[in-house]
């Protein structure tokens, strides 16, 4: 891709044509995740669509006057007018050609994408998941020197880069912000030299034959796959939760808290997530009301006597949510007392969902065995029923699920695969 400086941007950018522009930073693994997608979309379009990167860091004013905020950020142009929505973060391969669309036309984009070979890549190992499990079990493999490929449908870090602070780490004497200690081990993994293809598309996952495919086009074929696609948070399953998903209804408070200062808000659970979630957002809200099921909260003590302490936090005891609405800009949560049926309305201004979490297994069809509460059984050495196929961290069958037991299954998977192909 072109590289260009901000006193090249009238030339190159505004003058006319379409030109893709790509605003890049160093020590970003978000870019450094979106350079394979571009330099593969500039060999499909390259002839229709000029692909330019700027280094942001180094054109501030530039990246200033276009309010560009973050790396990587892209912007499409069409005859120098901005034609579509920008793309930040982990962008996915798809995400850039629905994009495209605004500057070719949807046609002429399908067209070009029909032209594009498969292709096929061919490792030991393919790691579905790129959370503390399967970052750990990526070192181990690279450190054997086993070819190891990471797949993740984001970017990598799983839940961990998602909580906000984590004490229970062995190896830090203090808490430690969940991003970095996820950034941190990813980092470890990439440097040793471990291949990541991240914020992709999962297109089809073969257990049988060892078949992933990803963003549609690129076949990996491995001898192993590991599974470590982690949890994602349960739903409660009631009307209007998926309608205010993202838009008053929250499932990640390391992401929302900040948007509640000084405001109202309603938390739903009493695990040790719902516990020191709420603890946390009440550094950004003025009053949280925890609403729970159980006539008392299921946290670890010591999480329980921080929130009795904290002045903000109140409790429904022997309450359900029944229903989400929205009333002008506030949320409406109406709830039932479990023990008289009375029904109450709380209002506020946000709701956070900590109602436990569910094994991420929908693409695996229904040859994995699972136990009753649908995680995947294993052996001992992480091996699943298929075989060639192991699990590890949070989608297995286990009792305890935290970081450390991840980071246990992931070496336990990685040695054992060492031994049969090493
Ligand atoms: C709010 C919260 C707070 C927590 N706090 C703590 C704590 O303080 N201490 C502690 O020890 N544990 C804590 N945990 C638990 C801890 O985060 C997990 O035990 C740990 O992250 C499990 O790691 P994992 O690698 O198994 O899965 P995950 O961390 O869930 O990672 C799974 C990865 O797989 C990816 N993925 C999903 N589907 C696919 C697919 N189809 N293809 C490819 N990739 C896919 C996801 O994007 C994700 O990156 C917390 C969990 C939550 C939700």
């Amino acid at each position: 891709m072109k590289e260009i400086i901000a006193s090249d941007f009238e030339k190159e950018v505004l003058a006319g044509g379409n030109v893709l522009v790509d605003f890049y930073s160093t020590e970003c693994p978000p870019c450094e995740a979106v350079a394979p997608k571009l330099h593969s979309l500039e060999k499909l379009f390259g002839k229709e669509i000029k692909f330019v990167k700027i280094f942001r860091q180094g054109n501030r004013d530039l990246a200033d006057q276009l309010a560009v905020k973050s790396s990587p950020t892209l912007l499409f142009y069409q005859d120098g007018e901005e034609v579509s929505a920008r793309l930040t973060g982990g962008v996915k391969r798809s995400e850039i050609v629905r994009e495209l669309k605004h500057v070719l036309g949807k046609e002429r984009v399908s067209e070009i994408m029909k032209t594009q070979e498969p292709t096929i890549t061919n490792v030991d190992v393919a790691i579905l998941g790129a959370g503390p499990g399967g970052l750990t079990a990526g070192l181990y493999l690279c450190q054997a020197r086993i070819n190891t490929v990471l797949v993740d449908i984001a970017l990598p870090g799983g839940n961990v880069s998602t909580t906000h602070m984590v004490s229970n780490y062995p190896g830090f004497i203090d808490p430690q912000p969940g991003y970095m200690l996820s950034h941190n081990m990813s980092e470890q993994t990439k440097r040793c030299g471990t291949t990541y293809k991240v914020a992709v598309d999962v297109t089809h996952v073969d257990l049988q034959k060892k078949e992933i495919i990803i963003d549609g086009q690129e076949t990996i074929r491995a001898k192993r796959i590991i599974i470590a696609t982690g949890t994602s948070p349960n739903r409660i399953g009631i009307p209007g939760e998926l309608e205010f998903k993202g838009n008053g209804i929250s499932y990640c408070a390391t992401c929302d808290a900040k948007y509640f200062v000084d405001k109202e808000v309603v938390v739903i659970g009493g695990g040790n997530s719902a516990i020191e979630e709420a603890d946390f957002i009440s550094k950004f809200a003025s009053k949280i009301t925890i609403v729970h099921q159980f006539d008392q909260l299921q946290a670890n003590k010591t999480a329980q006597e921080k929130a009795f302490e904290n002045p903000k936090i109140s409790f429904m005891l022997s309450h359900e949510p029944r229903a989400f609405k929205k009333v002008g800009d506030k949320m409406v949560v109406e709830v039932e007392d479990l023990k008289t049926k009375e029904m109450k309305t709380l209002t506020s201004d946000g709701i956070f969902v900590f109602i436990g979490q569910k094994p991420n297994l929908e693409m695996f069809g229904d040859a994995l065995n699972l136990d009753k509460w649908g995680y995947i059984q294993t052996d001992e050495d992480m091996r699943t029923n298929i075989e060639g196929v192991f699990a590890v961290g949070d989608v297995g069958s286990k009792k305890y699920r935290q970081i450390t037991t991840a980071i246990a299954d992931g070496t336990i998977a990685a040695i054992a695969i060492t031994r049969e192909i090493g």
